[in-house]
């Protein structure tokens, strides 16, 4: 069992791993050999950090860790798709996705043990929050995958989709994006981050004045506040005339192009007028629109569209000279959608009458 997360070297920065390194009296060099054993070696204690010297491995053993966390169950599917579970020092348990499409290797992340945001149709909200997770809780899922990787095979992107509102644990995702860009990190390019928002608009509006101009993906689900507010409980607080301020905000301080994600629920924001409306709302805005059929969750009654409405819908947008893709569904079928496979296990635990480990 891992002790608490507090001296786990994944939550640090590098100057703060060479401060750490300073005040145990070795020179600040250590820091980066220590951190390149992490990140590009993949070691995972320092007892196999071999250019360290055999006292320094020792007192770093005693007073930190390498990792907080453990990978449990991996659940593969047949397009290349796998799901990890990871347990954390608390008992408590996340889920992070590994995705593969052709060159492109994605890692899917979780930011928060549960979510505040009780979204109708997301299996994560189900339980409610339970707290946020750490610095190198969020790392840590990255470094697990990508020691997963096959031979040959590179982690190209990382993607903040996993369970929980990153926007809502904004320090500890803001710090492991840095960390997951920096050169002595993971070495992934901001362009290759994406962090997946359901609309924290003061979180927005400070991301884009961090200077990390990742991408940004908002889900936006619907284009008139009635309806947004029926399927989002968050829009009642923020409404969507701000949420589209604040993309354009973004788009205009990071020059980067925002991305809306559009769930289609049959009945609720499918029909033809709801896609002559949202392409009204995004009109003018630089973006792409991500169309994805609802995934169906047990607890909630929700179908998506026929396939032939589908198809409408993002004709109608691409009419209006929006582009529309449409995603395609990876990991239902495991349960890999959003929470889904959390939220299979926890509610066997349910059953014992025990949900989040307190
Ligand atoms: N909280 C963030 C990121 C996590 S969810 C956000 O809301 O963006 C990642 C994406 O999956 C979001 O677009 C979310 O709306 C979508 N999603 C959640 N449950 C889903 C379901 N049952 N079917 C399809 N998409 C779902």
């Amino acid at each position: 069992m891992y002790k608490t997360e507090i001296q786990s070297i994944t939550n640090m920065s590098l100057s703060e791993l060479e401060a750490l390194c300073t005040s145990m009296g070795e020179p600040i060099y250590r820091a980066k050999q220590m951190l390149s054993w992490i990140y590009d070696k993949g070691a995972a204690a320092f007892d196999q950090m071999s250019n360290l010297p055999k006292n320094f491995q020792r007192r770093c053993a005693e007073q930190c860790q390498v990792f907080q966390t453990s990978v449990g169950t991996i659940t593969q599917t047949a397009y290349g798709t796998e799901k990890f579970l990871v347990h954390l020092h608390d008992g408590n348990v996340i889920e992070s996705v590994l995705l593969r499409e052709g060159k492109r290797v994605t890692a899917c992340v979780s930011t928060q043990v549960g979510c505040a945001m009780a979204c109708r149709f997301c299996a994560s909200g189900l339980p409610g929050l339970e707290r946020n997770l750490t610095t190198g809780e969020i790392v840590e899922q990255v470094l697990h995958m990508k020691k997963h990787l096959l031979p040959g095979e590179r982690l190209t992107n990382v993607v903040f989709m996993g369970i929980g509102e990153p926007l809502a644990n904004y320090d500890n995702v803001v710090r492991s994006m840095r960390i997951i860009n920096a050169g002595w990190g993971l070495g992934i390019g901001v362009r290759h981050i994406t962090v997946s928002t359901v609309g924290v608009v003061d979180g927005i509006r400070r991301l884009a004045h961090e200077g990390l101009k990742v991408n940004l993906a908002i889900s936006l689900h619907a284009s008139d506040d009635v309806t947004r507010s029926k399927i989002l409980p968050i829009n009642k607080k923020t409404g969507i005339k701000n949420l589209v301020a604040a993309a354009r905000e973004y788009f205009k301080v990071t020059g980067r192009d925002v991305s809306f994600e559009y769930v289609l629920i049959d009945g609720v924001n499918a029909s033809k007028q709801d896609a002559e409306s949202l392409a009204r709302l995004l009109k003018g805005i630089q973006c792409n629109i991500n169309v994805l059929p609802v995934n169906p969750v047990e607890e909630f009654n929700w179908r998506p569209p026929s396939q032939g409405a589908i198809e409408i819908f993002c004709n109608i947008l691409e009419k209006h000279g929006l582009v529309a893709t449409i995603r395609k569904k990876k990991g239902s079928h495991i349960n890999a959608a959003c929470g889904q496979l959390r939220l299979q296990r926890e509610k066997i635990l349910w059953k014992k009458e025990r949900y989040f480990v307190k």
